[in-house]
């Protein structure tokens, strides 16, 4: 059955052994958890309980720091997703995992997994609220704030993993009902030599998938895996099994839903919502509690997120997780007129020039600030009424009576002036909350 599905493909070093076995190998060797955040924590909790010994270090505060410790360590170093790869020692003696890998071969309970560049929390969060409002105990945990240790809990029946690239990384086990790469954009590119690269890391959560999901427009890079697995496509064009138009969601030919009743909107929400109808097909669940379902979710803060109606009828839109071009991309095409957009902050070097030009009959009034604000400004020739200040709040302060929806969509990270995007989103919505009274 379905909850049995559990295997831990794919180790070099411990490859052909099953959940429990790949598990006692681990257990025989020396273990050091590599940095004592919320993830580490979580591991080093379950180590605890299971009597397992392990050494820990972090380079803040009280603990021994990890490039010393590693130096001379043999052994499994289960790595935190804040330990840059880079203070790793490429070194024979150490077997670099993570806490996700250390959860697929302990647990024994299905698995979806969600990877790409946008897209990801807005999927996992609206796989848990489907499968589990249709009856499966479901929990979506990895890259969403949730580390799988604290989530693993004997009452979950299956878990939804939000994966970054960077876990991927150290991870092997890979087996999974069903899964998916949203899409790929070029975040975080920097980090691999090249593209190919980047999207071979991403490609990884198809290897031991019963069901592979992919966007139509990437149908060439996943041939490679039609061999060995199902696969379902997605997308608004040509021969696809779930496909989305400006009304409606189809399952091949059948209507499947109206995109009016949705809350979620933007055409890469209904690229979203059918990826998860494909995740969800191996469980069988019954189709009118879905579709309630899909009606009945709200969607994420901070993802076009409307946080105020102003007396002139203008929508505020709160997009802070917007932290690069490929998400301000997707919440300008999901635009049906004229809006007043606000971006900006520690940008990725990434190339603003195209999307401007692309979205110069979109965006009628640019307001930049943060830190690269300059910068950006100098590729956004193609939009004339365009300010350049310090803050959000001066930002917000442009506006004026512009006759149009605010979008706030920063394209760039927060760390310029705020502790995350969430404090970003937060400032963002209390200013125009306090701005417009409303
Ligand atoms: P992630 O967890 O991958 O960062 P989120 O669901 O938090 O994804 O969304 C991040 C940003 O990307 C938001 O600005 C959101 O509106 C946008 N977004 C969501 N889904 C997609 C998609 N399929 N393609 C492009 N952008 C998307």
């Amino acid at each position: 059955s379905l909850l049995d599905y559990h295997s831990c493909a794919g180790f070099d070093w411990a490859c052909n052994v099953e959940g429990s076995v790949a598990m006692a190998e681990i257990y025989k060797d020396n273990l050091l958890i590599a940095g004592m955040g919320r993830t580490g924590m979580s591991v080093a909790d379950y180590f605890d309980s299971a009597g397992i010994e392990y050494t820990s270090c972090d380079d803040h505060a009280d603990y021994v720091n990890c490039s010393e410790t590693i130096g001379d360590f043999h052994g499994y170093v289960i790595k935190s997703p804040g330990i840059s790869p880079n203070t790793l020692p490429d070194s024979k003696s150490i077997k670099i995992i993570n806490d996700v890998e250390l959860f697929m071969r302990i647990s024994r309970k299905p698995v979806i997994m969600v990877t790409g560049t946008n897209g990801k929390s807005t999927v996992v969060a609206l796989l848990e609220h489907v499968i589990s409002g249709a009856g499966i105990r479901a929990v979506a945990c990895g890259n969403n704030g949730l580390p799988v240790f604290q989530a693993m809990n004997k009452d979950v029946e299956l878990y939804v993993l939000e994966l970054s690239s960077y876990q991927l990384e150290n991870m092997a086990s890979l087996s999974c009902v069903s899964s998916v790469v949203l899409n790929i954009g070029i975040d975080h590119v920097e980090r691999y030599s090249n593209m190919q690269e980047y999207m071979a890391v991403k490609q990884k959560v198809y290897t031991d998938s019963l069901i592979c999901v992919y966007p139509v427009n990437r149908k060439k890079e996943i041939e490679y895996y039609t061999d060995i697995n199902g696969y379902i496509s997605v997308g608004d064009h040509g021969e696809v099994v779930y496909r989305f138009d400006d009304e409606t969601i189809f399952r091949n030919d059948s209507r499947y839903c109206a995109v009016s009743e949705l809350a979620l909107t933007g055409n890469h929400n209904y690229l979203n919502i059918c990826a998860v109808l494909a995740l969800i097909e191996p469980l069988n669940l019954d189709k009118q509690k879905v579709n309630r379902l899909l009606k009945s979710f709200k969607g994420l803060p901070h993802r076009m997120e409307i946080v105020c109606q102003d007396s002139m009828g203008r929508n505020w839109v709160n997009d802070s997780k917007s932290t690069n071009v490929h998400s301000l991309r997707a919440a300008l095409e999901s635009q049906s007129s004229q809006v007043c957009l606000i971006a900006g902050g520690r940008g990725k070097s990434e190339d603003y020039q195209q999307l401007f030009e692309d979205f110069s009959g979109v965006v009628a009034r640019l307001i930049l600030f943060g830190e690269d604000a300059r910068i950006i400004g100098e590729q956004a020739e193609s939009i004339s009424d365009r300010h350049i200040v310090n803050t959000l709040q001066q930002a917000v302060g442009y506006v004026g009576d512009f006759q149009g929806d605010i979008l706030f969509s920063p394209a760039c990270a927060s760390f310029d002036q705020y502790s995350d995007y969430e404090a970003r989103g937060d400032d963002f919505r209390n200013l125009a909350r306090r701005l417009m009274s409303c």
